[in-house]
């Protein structure tokens, strides 16, 4: 028997060229072609006549009646085939046989045949191009209910038909994923017959029996896999250390409700004999880092060392720089660990490390090359987590063993999402912003009206505040967006004569970049012009207005990433977004929400909606996006259902010992403790 991995060259009529193109699809073994979904379904089960036809349905499948066949005159000089026929109605339509002469040899006037054709209608008369014609019913379908498949290239839906059906063949009888019971308990089809009602369903209501039986299939395993990987642990509430105290009496502010549900959270699992694991998802200026310099300050006051790995060294020089002023007035030793710096520096930064002379590390990855040694390293910090590889992840456990982790991603995935998507971590949310943020006031502006906004923007330059414009990094073409830049920057030279302006654009180093953000930061600039480089994470309170040109060339969650640099102090702050005529529905509605709503989760879960959910950034390494039948948006109570049933076979037999369970474990992919 066939086990599924075959290749699908063994399909006969596959070749290369159908290979390639069936790879497009997402298929290259037997087993993705059967789970090729097909994206619609012609209802054959009875006849649609010439009658029936409206605006949207032009497709018939009937029986004809051959009244004529002429030979006329092509417009390039040859001859085409064409043929008068009558439905069982006595409607009349014409064949035009392109490039199809031979039909003159099979097809005879008075025989009846089966055709299956797209209709037009023209000056009053019924025409088709495109047919199919068949002595037999069955040969086209009839009767039955068929598959439309996805196409790439030069597929046509009889080459995908022929090739699900031999795949279908190949594979029967197709075993059971799942447990015997499931299947009775929760009403699924058993798996064969889920593949066979999916492509050959005989009624409508089939597939989605069909589809909901392969989704939930696909989603428990996913969940299984996440719950196996996680380990639970009992906890007790743990006591705030002097340090944090000292720290929190020092802050202009008080913590935010969510700050410190977050950090209970995270001291409980430091205190835990168990690793912490866990996501501490949070809007961009929500004030995450806060959260991350107390629970570190936790780990310090028990003699512990802490790392802090940003994905940019701007980032994690922002961030060096904040923890300085801020930890070592408490006598934390700090260190930054930065590429730039001297190879005599780096040797004496990583003695004192591992030494047990440095507290809290700073850094990129560089932070976890070889030749960084900790002596005690108990908890790691990786901030923006969705920005590192699975493997960058890992190198970290190598540092330390069984090191705390705490992952902090400004992506605001809707928690019930969040939840699934990540159920190998726990979850701390930061939901609400600190006191006294004013919501950040967005409008939208055509391109006409940008002398308006630009005198707007003026008005706050004499108050004091500064702005960031930025361009669209354009993927393919860097020289073309760095150009367009500098020609902004010109431009605003121009009309804000009396002020000081910077570029940043990714052709800097890093240091560059650094160096002009701490101008920036320190007043000497009015407003930056910038690439979307302006990363996520820059902190500067005094910036209060954000332009983005092309705003409709972005994305909601870039979108509301970028408009995130301002808003962070108490000043009121203005997000500008330049739109131009003719923009894409799409793009409307994007910049609509952006109007309406400052809310990040909001603002995730309409992107959800307009692009689906391979577009949010920090989903996309999560097997979730691989999805063949599940969909993220609106099966969502099958995602629960599916998270419960794998909860509670890890409940039972987290080891998957049980003989009931072997079939599991066949199929589970986790790791067994
Ligand atoms: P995030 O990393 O979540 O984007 P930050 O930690 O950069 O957010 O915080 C943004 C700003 O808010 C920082 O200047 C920080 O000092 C400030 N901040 C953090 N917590 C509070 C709070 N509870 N009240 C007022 N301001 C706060
Ligand atoms: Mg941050």
């Amino acid at each position: 028997m066939k086990k599924g991995s075959e290749s699908i060259l063994e399909i006969p009529r596959i070749g290369k060229a159908a290979k390639t193109d069936f790879s497009n699809l997402g298929v290259s073994t037997l087993s993705d072609m059967i789970s090729l979904m097909p994206r619609d379904y012609e209802d054959r089960r009875s006849e649609r006549r010439l009658r029936s036809l409206s605006v949207d349905n032009t497709t018939i499948y009937c029986r004809i009646r051959i009244i004529r066949k002429d030979f006329i005159p092509s417009k390039r000089g040859g001859r085409i085939l064409k043929i008068e026929a009558r439905d069982d109605d006595g409607s009349p339509l014409e064949l035009y046989c392109f490039n199809r002469e031979f039909l003159d040899k099979s097809l005879h006037i008075g025989d009846e045949y089966y055709i299956s054709a797209s209709v037009s209608k023209t000056k009053g008369v019924y025409r088709a191009g495109a047919f199919e014609i068949k002595t037999h019913p069955e040969e086209l379908g009839f009767g039955r209910i068929l598959p439309v498949y996805p196409l790439s290239g030069n597929l046509s839906q009889k080459t995908v038909r022929g090739a699900v059906d031999y795949a279908l063949n190949a594979l029967s009888p197709i075993e059971d994923e799942l447990p015997l019971p499931f299947y009775e308990r929760l009403g699924l089809l058993h798996q064969k017959d889920a593949y066979l009602r999916l492509h050959h369903p005989r009624v409508i209501e089939d597939v989605e029996r069909a589809r909901m039986t392969l989704a939930f299939t696909e989603l428990f395993y996913l969940e299984l896999d996440n719950v196996r990987e996680r380990r639970y642990t009992g906890k007790r509430p743990s006591v705030i250390t002097g340090l944090e105290r000292k720290l929190i009496a020092s802050l202009p502010f008080s913590l935010t409700e969510d700050q410190k549900r977050a950090l209970d959270d995270i001291r409980m699992d430091l205190d835990s004999d168990v690793p912490m694991n866990r996501l501490l998802e949070g809007d961009v200026g929500s004030g995450k880092t806060l959260v991350a310099w107390l629970s570190a300050l936790h780990e310090i006051a028990k003699g512990a060392q802490v790392a802090f790995m940003a994905p940019t060294e701007l980032l994690a020089k922002q961030h060096a720089e904040n923890a300085a002023s801020l930890l070592e007035p408490l006598g934390v030793r700090i260190c930054y660990l930065t590429g730039a710096i001297s190879q005599k520096g780096r040797t004496l930064l990583l003695k004192a490390l591992k030494d047990g002379n440095v507290d809290l590390a700073i850094g990129t990855h560089s932070l976890f090359t070889d030749d960084v040694v900790f002596k005690n390293l108990r908890y790691v910090i990786i901030d923006e987590q969705h920005r590192f590889g699975v493997e960058q992840r890992s190198l970290l456990t190598k540092k330390a063993k069984e090191p705390n982790v705490l992952n902090m991603t400004a992506t605001p995935i809707p928690r019930s999402l969040a939840l699934t998507l990540f159920s190998n971590l726990d979850l701390s949310v930061i939901k609400t912003k600190p006191n006294g943020r004013l919501p950040i006031t967005t409008y939208l502006v055509s391109e006409k009206k940008r002398n308006d906004m630009f005198k707007a923007i003026e008005v706050e330059f004499r108050r004091g505040h500064q702005a960031y414009f930025v361009y669209p990094r354009i993927e393919e073409d860097e020289e073309g967006s760095i150009k367009a830049v500098e020609r902004m920057y010109e431009e605003l030279k121009a009309i804000y004569p009396g002020y000081k302006s910077m570029m940043v654009h990714s052709h800097l180093k890093d240091d560059e970049k650094i160096d002009i953000l701490n101008r920036f930061r320190a007043g000497e600039y009015t407003y930056l012009v910038a690439t979307s480089v302006i990363e996520v994470g820059i902190d500067i309170p005094n910036a209060t207005c954000m332009v983005i040109e092309h705003a409709d060339r972005f994305g909601l969650a870039a979108l509301h990433q970028l408009r995130g640099r301002v808003g962070r102090s108490t000043l009121p702050s203005y997000c500008f977004l330049v739109y131009s005529d003719g923009i894409s529905a799409d793009a409307k509605e994007r910049l609509r929400v952006m109007k309406q709503t400052n809310d990040g989760f909001l603002i995730a879960e309409k992107d959800l909606e307009i692009r689906g959910p391979g577009e949010i950034s920090g989903l996309r390494q999560s097997g979730f996006l691989k999805l063949k039948f599940a969909s993220l948006v609106k099966d969502t109570d099958l995602i629960a259902l599916a998270k419960e049933e794998a909860e509670k076979i890890a409940r039972e037999d987290k080891g998957l010992i049980k003989a009931e369970n072997a079939i599991l474990r066949k199929h589970s992919k986790g790791n067994i403790f």
